[in-house]
């Protein structure tokens, strides 16, 4: 008799334990279900926010339009962004042989001076403004000269390359960059080199080719190469340390 109350229990007990386990996997099914559609539906609202084109059977998303960034001092010129050829400048002396774009020569010239003023004196412009024109003359004789000792035409374009860029795909055909003294990497052990480093942004001016963002730029280090961006992204570049195509970037995407 107390066995058979034992054994009525003991399956009273095995019931109730299969149903609670029933009970448990049915509200674990309910909830996976529910995950499974909230992240379907994540998934859809994704491809509906943006285009996306298939092409070969894959599909590629397209990030929403970005915005287009209007500001003239961070016009993006490189070998993917060369300045279009109607390209026009109004153009101001720097001194009898280089000029300079007349909306930041007062922030260039007041650089230069401040930085002479504080004792560092040797300091010159070697190179600033070059038209397209005439970065078609410096690229084509430089072409030229390696044809006539014996390259072939793709082989002269890659030794160029290494030395001048194509027409229109250089800062300088912007008026917005100088060179400073002699255009070489012991540039970055002059005392100008120095006082550049801490102070260029103060007048909207930018190393535009640091060693560590060559990859990005796709120019290696040029200490000598400084960019007017203007005061406003010059703090904020620096602040983010993000070269120009990284800052446009951010800018397009935010
Ligand atoms: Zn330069």
């Amino acid at each position: 008799m107390k066995n058979n109350i034992k054994n009525k229990r003991g399956k009273n007990n095995i019931k109730i334990i299969l149903i609670l386990i029933l009970s448990i996997s049915i509200i674990l099914m309910i909830l996976l279900y529910k995950k499974f559609k909230e992240n379907k539906s994540n998934i859809e609202e994704t491809f509906s926010n943006n285009n996306y084109i298939e092409k070969n059977n894959v599909i590629e998303v397209v990030l929403p339009n970005k915005k287009k960034i209007e500001d003239w001092k961070l016009v993006l010129v490189n070998k993917e962004n060369p300045l279009p050829e109607n390209f026009t400048i109004e153009l101001e002396n720097i001194d009898s042989t280089k000029q300079f774009d007349k909306r930041a020569i007062g922030e260039l010239k007041q650089m230069i001076q401040e930085m002479k003023k504080s004792g560092v004196n040797n300091i010159w412009v070697q190179s600033a403004y070059r038209s397209t024109e005439y970065q078609k003359t410096l690229y084509d004789n430089k072409i030229n000269d390696y044809l006539s000792k014996g390259a072939t035409i793709e082989e002269a374009e890659i030794l160029t390359s290494e030395y001048i860029n194509k027409p229109g795909e250089s800062e300088h055909n912007l008026g917005l960059a100088v060179d400073f003294n002699n255009v070489d990497n012991d540039f970055e052990n002059t005392k100008a080199y120095t006082w550049l480093n801490e102070n260029a942004k103060n007048y909207g001016f930018i190393m535009r080719y640091p060693e560590e963002k060559s990859e990005i730029t796709g120019v290696e280090y040029e200490p000598w190469h400084w960019r007017y961006v203007g005061k406003e992204h010059s703090y904020k570049m620096e602040e983010l340390n993000m070269c120009l195509e990284e800052y446009i970037e951010f800018l397009e995407t935010n």
